[in-house]
């Protein structure tokens, strides 16, 4: 068969599931209203969740820094891409996570396959909770070690799991707060069956830093846990952030392995040092604007009472992070057809991105959103909610 043939035949069998992906042509920054084709709709679609993907003050320094220091990297960081801007962002991401050093990457999925591969190998193995991020069981599996899931926020389940294992290393890896569901990793409990069994303990705390806690320095800054229980965090800069890229927090030792042997970092061009140096201030702004943590808390605190009070299947979380569980893929689809039609914007989230049977709409709140339009988005949810199950 011809490869176009093929391809067809699967784009095909795709499309009559309800899964087929199609990307929007957004024509606006980041922020509450995304323009598409001239329409305007309120988004509520987006990861930028403190409202700093199109500060001006961060577009000022960034502007500043490729005047000064120019747009490209050039290189990879060890031969000659590293620069004084990217040893500042390690240095301030490693006093904001309370680490001994911070390592900086060129995206979240990259992070996590370095760290993984670098660390973990044949012979050793890596347990999972079955909802991490794809870029977390991807590397898992790639590393060559055991690879075994575990039901979501299981530890009982690891434990027994841990106890079985037989392997020369353990690592145990989980998202902080998990993308899809917006709900948290219980760390403390976690790091206690991890200790039980002398395995590593990896977060992924993507959706977790900038939003949770005192400062922003999420799950890890609200569980308390000392450093050494949780060796290694990981973070993107492409979400509370505003900017891209992600990091590594841990120890001297740790970092040290990671530029050593994590095939992410070494082959690959650093990120532009304007980046960099724009982050700087982000995170600068992250710990210091507390109200944009307030008024997020308090848009969640709106949205999920309205929601209570409509009868909507809102899945529990507490992050700005807030599904509401369809099930049936076209069935999320229609809902958000429905709600675009109204100039709503909530992408429906399908398999294989969640479990079979559990498509939803993942709503997301901003620090940028206001009450106003979250009321708007009430409104035209209840009436889409309503829509759609007639026709069912
Ligand atoms: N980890 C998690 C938990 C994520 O949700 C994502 C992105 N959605 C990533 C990693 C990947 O980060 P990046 O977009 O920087 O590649």
């Amino acid at each position: 068969m011809q490869l176009d043939q093929l391809l067809q035949q699967r784009l095909q069998a795709r499309r009559e599931a309800s899964l087929y992906r199609q990307r929007g042509l957004t024509d606006s920054p980041q922020g509450p209203v995304r323009k598409l084709a001239g329409q305007s709709f309120l988004n509520f679609s987006s990861n930028d969740y403190l409202g700093l993907a199109a500060d001006t003050r961060i577009a000022d320094a960034m502007i500043h820094a490729v005047r000064t220091q120019g747009v490209g990297s050039g290189a990879s960081h060890l031969t000659a891409g590293h620069t004084q801007a990217h040893q500042q962002l390690e240095d301030a991401l490693a006093v904001f996570t309370g680490r001994e050093r911070a390592l900086v990457f060129g995206c979240g999925y990259m992070a996590n396959l370095g760290v993984i591969t670098a660390l973990m190998a044949a012979g050793d193995a890596v347990f999972q909770d079955r909802l991490n991020h794809a870029s977390l069981l991807d590397a898992g599996r790639l590393s060559g070690a055991r690879f075994s899931r575990f039901g979501h926020l299981d530890y009982a389940l690891l434990d027994a799991q841990l106890h079985r294992s037989r392997a020369n290393h353990q690592l145990v890896v989980t998202d902080g707060v998990f993308s899809m569901d917006g709900d948290q990793a219980d760390l403390p409990h976690l790091a206690d069956v991890c200790d039980a069994h002398q395995a590593w303990l990896m977060v992924d705390d993507a959706h977790g830093f900038g939003v949770l806690g005192e400062l922003g320095g999420g799950c890890a800054e609200v569980s308390g846990l000392l450093p050494a229980r949780v060796p290694i965090l990981v973070g993107t800069l492409g979400k509370a952030f505003g900017t891209a890229g992600a990091f590594v927090a841990g120890s001297e030792a740790l970092i040290e392995t990671l530029i050593q042997f994590a095939r992410t970092y070494i082959y690959t061009t650093a990120l532009p040092p304007a980046l960099a140096e724009a982050t700087c201030l982000s995170l600068q702004l992250v710990q210091t604007e507390h109200w944009r943590r307030q008024r997020l808390a308090e848009l969640i605190a709106q949205f999920r009472q309205g929601c209570a009070e409509a009868g909507l299947p809102l899945m529990s979380s507490a992050t700005p992070i807030q599904p509401l569980l369809v099930g049936d893929s076209q069935r999320a689809l229609q809902v958000s057809e429905v709600l675009r039609q109204q100039g709503i914007w909530v992408s429906a989230i399908r398999p294989p991105t969640v479990p079979v049977g559990s498509a939803r709409l993942r709503v997301t709140l901003t620090a940028s959103h206001t009450a106003e339009q979250v009321n708007q988005l009430l409104q035209a949810l209840t009436s889409a909610w309503e829509t759609v199950n007639a026709e069912y």
